[in-house]
């Protein structure tokens, strides 16, 4: 039979009565014909909550312990959905990530997928079983330890059963109708997207657009998976929601896909470094060992051998950059007169495959913030994406400038 996957997300799955509207889906798919594979996330807030009584016992955190106390929620709602699925008559079993066995790396609270083998799940299907409902967001390590795949990882959890099984297709059930120009939450005028390239969707992800995670959009285009992002309140519509697939099947589209934003970055200054070869090497190498996401960098121009560098990271990790620094300066690696941290910034991001072939978008995002007075700290920019650092503080009214200025409202 064709195998489908349905991943359903938190609020997807927030309540017992929401647990039952999801499983009716499941079930219409089992009458069409298809075995399914019905990955879950933890109930709407869970995660957060055992993140922060991880983070209360324990600040600088044992990762293994925080993967076995987090990987928690989703152990629940696999149990609840498979026994729901049982009482609608659907024949249906749990799977937490240790049974399939999800293999991953041991990095652990972000760990990678290696390996599925499909053998135990298909030996059910084969069986009889129609419904296999697998923990999302989980997986087990070489050593045995439970791991987990970085906050959003249900997503990934999804393709990666997707690519395993060779399904038909793998719909992500979230609590907006499909992929919008911008989060809607941000902008009453953000508009939903028929259809999104890959290469744009990535973009969009990894620069903040929480919908789909990264590494999850990256399996789907590898693998060339049919994936969709729906509602699971909206109607039962085959056409519902947004289709994630390649360029050359979208036929018309806007020079910029949408607008991405990410609120908690902070921006770092080391004032006054010896303007040296290996200088770049000696600073961001014992951040990269400090496990700190570098994402934008500045080297400021040098006078009389001296030069500020600037580099910007997830507010939650300035403490652990500063302690990095000024290790690395008493050791003698690297010497700077000062440290400065921002932590009150903000990225915001414009993206779009048209952008290869389009001049002028810089130049038209540059003015538009201007026009709100919004001053610009840091910039790059690829082949399709530009990406500004503000103040936080203007982060909403960048993104509906932006929105505006670009015209996404209206569709190509
Ligand atoms: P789930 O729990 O289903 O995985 P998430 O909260 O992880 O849901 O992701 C869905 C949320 O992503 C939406 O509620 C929306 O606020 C946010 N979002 C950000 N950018 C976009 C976008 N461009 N299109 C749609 N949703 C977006
Ligand atoms: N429950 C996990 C999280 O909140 C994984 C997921 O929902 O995708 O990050
Ligand atoms: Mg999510």
């Amino acid at each position: 039979m064709p195998i489908l996957v349905m991943k359903f997300g938190g609020t997807s799955v927030a309540t017992l009565d929401r647990i039952r509207r999801a499983a009716k889906r499941v079930g219409r798919e089992v009458a069409n014909g298809y075995d399914v594979i019905v990955i879950v996330s933890a109930m709407a807030g869970k995660t957060n909550e055992l993140v922060g009584w991880v983070e209360e016992t324990s600040p600088f955190f044992d990762a293994r312990e925080y993967d076995a106390v987090v990987s928690s929620g989703e152990q629940v709602t696999a149990g609840l959905m498979a026994l729901t699925l049982q009482e609608m008559d659907v024949p249906a079993r749990s799977w937490q990530g240790w049974q399939v066995p999800l293999r991953t790396t041991a990095a652990h609270a972000a760990a990678r997928i290696v390996d599925i083998p499909t053998e135990n799940i298909g030996q059910k299907f084969a069986e009889g079983m129609r419904v296999a409902v697998v923990a999302g967001f989980q997986g087990i390590a070489e050593d045995g330890r439970i791991t987990t795949l970085g906050r959003g990882g249900s997503d990934t959890t999804a393709v990666a059963f997707a690519a395993a099984f060779g399904a038909e297709r793998c719909d992500i059930y979230t609590d907006v109708d499909g992929v919008y120009t911008t989060d809607p939450r941000i902008s009453d005028k953000a508009r939903k997207l028929d259809r999104i390239a890959f290469e744009e969707m990535l973009e969009l992800a990894s620069l903040g657009a929480k919908v789909l995670q990264t590494r999850s959009v990256e399996l789907a285009m590898r693998y060339k998976v049919r994936l969709r992002v729906l509602s699971s309140f909206g109607e039962m519509d085959d056409a519902a929601g947004t289709l994630v697939c390649d360029e050359e099947d979208i036929v018309e589209s806007n020079v910029v896909a949408g607008v991405a934003y990410s609120r908690d970055e902070a921006k770092m200054t080391l004032i006054s470094v010896a303007d040296r070869p290996g200088i770049a090497a000696a600073i961001f190498g014992p951040l990269s060992e400090a496990g700190v996401n570098v994402d934008m960098i500045v080297q400021n121009i040098s006078e009389e051998g001296r030069t500020d560098m600037t580099f910007s990271c997830p507010v939650g990790q300035v403490a652990r950059a500063e302690a990095a620094m000024l290790k690395a300066k008493e050791d003698g690696v690297i010497n700077f007169h000062d440290l400065v941290a921002d932590t009150d910034v903000a990225k915001v991001s414009v993206v779009g495959i048209g952008m290869r072939s389009h001049t002028g978008v810089a130049a038209q995002m540059f003015e538009s913030l201007s026009a709100e007075n919004i001053n610009i700290k840091v910039i790059t920019t690829s082949e399709i994406k530009i990406s500004v650092l503000i103040d936080r503080k203007y982060m909403e009214l960048a993104v509906q400038a932006l929105h505006d200025a670009f015209e996404l409202e209206k569709a190509a």
